[in-house]
């Protein structure tokens, strides 16, 4: 099969960012992530499958529509009082009840695309990639769980001269992730903690996996520029301790950088739009901190 007939499954192809790569770029977010990190914001990339959410902001009503209601084979969703509620536990995801609304207040995060339609998109900022260095930046969920997918859009992207970064957090198989890597101009990879233990608190795995990737990427691109980023999150990793230990394991290299994401909580509605509690709750990161933790992080 040609790259450009390749198909995955993309969540969201997002124009005009600035600050996951180089320039002015388009953000391609695959679908399907091995780390459940308590803090993430964009929990409908979790799940490799395309998954129904329900947005009640934009809900007409039962009374007023109410087409989802019989649409469900399963009998999930009713009319509570006025209010549109769903059994989440019973939902085959089927996802009718979305093909059902006229609004798009039940809808369905992810769905099936070719390299080709990708790029397509992607190409039509050609213009603004060419003023200000920027192009397409992979990311997720974790690219690389659809890894024929990851390659053969970077691949095809390079055919076209478009400037590519992978995001990963780097929990994916090495061989793919190097082969990923022959086709990029830089890659953003997340450390989130040294401690194994504490990793597997926080994500849901343990870290092994990720160091050794790290590693193995940094021995064989030497000139490969490398962004190794690390949200603070408060009560996981956000003591100098924490930092320091990371700041001391990346190689020193001159095309490598060490960047602290801040903590937000910008992902907290979509949470209740998939019927999922938020897992962080009201967490907050003591004021000061990152700024004191950057310093620590340039120490090294
Ligand atoms: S996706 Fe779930 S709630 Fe929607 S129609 Fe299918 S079973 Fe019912
Ligand atoms: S079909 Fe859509 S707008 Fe109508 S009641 Fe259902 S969720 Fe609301």
């Amino acid at each position: 099969m040609q790259d450009k007939e390749q198909a995955g499954i993309v969540f969201n192809v997002q124009k005009y960012s600035l600050h996951d790569g180089a320039g002015i770029r388009t953000m391609v977010f695959l679908k399907g992530c091995p780390l459940r990190c308590a803090w993430c914001s964009n929990p409908e990339s979790q799940r490799p499958q395309p998954e129904r959410a329900f947005n009640r902001y934009k809900c007409l009503s039962p009374a007023v529509c109410g087409y989802c209601i019989p649409a469900c084979p399963r009998s999930c969703i009713f009319d509570i009082e006025g209010l549109l509620a769903i059994d989440h536990a019973g939902c085959s995801g089927c996802l009718l009840c979305a093909r059902a609304c006229p609004t798009g207040a039940m809808t369905v995060y992810g769905a099936t695309r070719t390299v080709a339609e990708v790029l397509d998109l992607v190409e039509q900022d050609a213009v603004f990639y060419a003023r200000s260095g920027g192009g397409m930046t992979l990311s997720g969920g974790e690219a690389m769980q659809q890894p024929d997918f990851a390659v053969a859009l970077l691949r095809e992207a390079r055919r076209r001269h478009v400037n590519t970064v992978l995001e990963t957090c780097g929990h994916c198989d090495g061989d793919a992730l190097e082969e990923a890597c022959r086709h990029l101009d830089s890659l953003l990879f997340d450390i989130k903690h040294l401690s194994t233990d504490t990793h597997k608190e926080g994500t849901g795995v343990g870290n092994e996996r990720i160091l050794e990737n790290f590693l193995r990427v940094c021995a064989a691109f030497p000139s490969l520029p490398i962004i190794v980023r690390t949200p603070v999150i408060p009560g996981f990793n956000d003591t100098e301790a924490d930092i320091r230990a990371i700041a001391r394991f990346l190689p020193k290299r001159a095309n490598l950088v060490h960047e602290l994401l801040p903590y937000h909580r910008m992902g907290q509605a979509k949470y209740e739009f998939l019927g999922r509690a938020f897992p962080m709750g009201g967490a907050q990161l003591a004021d000061g901190t990152l700024n004191r933790l950057r310093s620590v992080a340039l120490a090294r």
